[in-house]
């Protein structure tokens, strides 16, 4: 069964295409039961992120929509929290706990804006070795929850985002899969809920979701909990790669998704 839910969105107010409320219209037109919103939260000079002023409209906003289509659709008010950033959480229905970005030398190193500059700051920082920033990057994700208090951890090898075709390191790679699997422990003994997310489908960068299946099969062995999200940064595309996505989940093991319903994250068999 295919889970109708999706609590991983951004609208206008911070990096998406669309309003909340054109999100909302375009849920309940594929048959969305439960919709929530996680704009960016604000880091300084990002302009993807909400700046402090945005997120006064977008929590306003989100519970307007609430209120107003809550005959047609449950809708919650979630943040995407970046490790980096520093905010109060209490407004939201759910934290989802994200790595943006590695810090190198002073320099923040943008981990998912463009494969170019990713290329030439590994180059810069780290003599051009793809692992040693990839040991960095997972440090940083195994304190996800102790910076966020995070209730999902937002695609967790988001290093691999430009990885088709091998350009940057080998996943298959010991060494790789060490770093990635510390951190990975780290954060199953916190008891949180790990997405796969297609939201590179959608956008052209990948052909599969994340997490890598040898990450999502270590989840399902440990007896960690998975949900589906589709990062979705356009009202068209709130389901992509659903259908493919529970299949996959279900060849990594996973028998179970967790779904967000009457403001309780519960779990559906797949
Ligand atoms: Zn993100
Ligand atoms: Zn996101």
């Amino acid at each position: 069964m295919m889970p109708r839910c999706n609590l991983h969105t951004h609208t206008k107010l911070c990096d998406g295409a669309n309003t909340a409320e054109e999100m909302v219209l375009g849920a309940i037109d594929v048959g969305c039961e439960a919709l929530g919103f996680s704009g960016h939260s604000p880091l300084e000079g990002e302009d993807w992120c909400m700046s402090e002023a945005d997120m006064a409209v977008y929590i306003s906003e989100v519970l307007r929509l609430r209120e107003k289509y809550r005959d047609r659709i449950e809708i919650y008010l979630g943040l995407e929290y970046d490790t980096y950033s520093s905010c109060d959480t209490s407004p939201f229905d759910y934290i989802i706990g994200s790595l943006h970005y590695v810090k190198k030398n002073g320099v923040m190193i943008p981990v998912d804006l463009d494969a170019d500059l990713l290329e030439s700051e590994i180059e810069k920082h780290y003599g051009g070795d793809f692992y040693a920033f990839a040991r960095d990057y997972y440090e940083g994700v195994s304190s996800v929850y102790e910076r966020t208090g995070c209730d999902i951890v937002g695609h967790f090898d988001l290093l691999a985002k430009f990885n088709g075709g091998g350009r940057f390191f080998d996943e298959r790679s010991p060494k790789y899969r060490e770093y990635a699997l510390d951190a990975l422990n780290a954060l199953l003994s916190e008891d949180l809920i790990f997405e796969i997310n297609t939201g590179a489908i959608s956008r052209g960068y990948r052909r599969e979701p994340y997490p890598a299946d040898f990450i999502l099969r270590h989840i399902a062995e440990r007896g960690g909990r998975v949900m589906l999200n589709s990062d979705s940064h356009a009202a068209d595309t709130l389901f992509c790669y659903f259908s493919e996505a529970v299949e996959y989940a279900r060849e990594c093991g996973v028998r179970e998704l967790v779904v967000m319903k009457n403001g309780e994250f519960t779990s559906v068999k797949i």
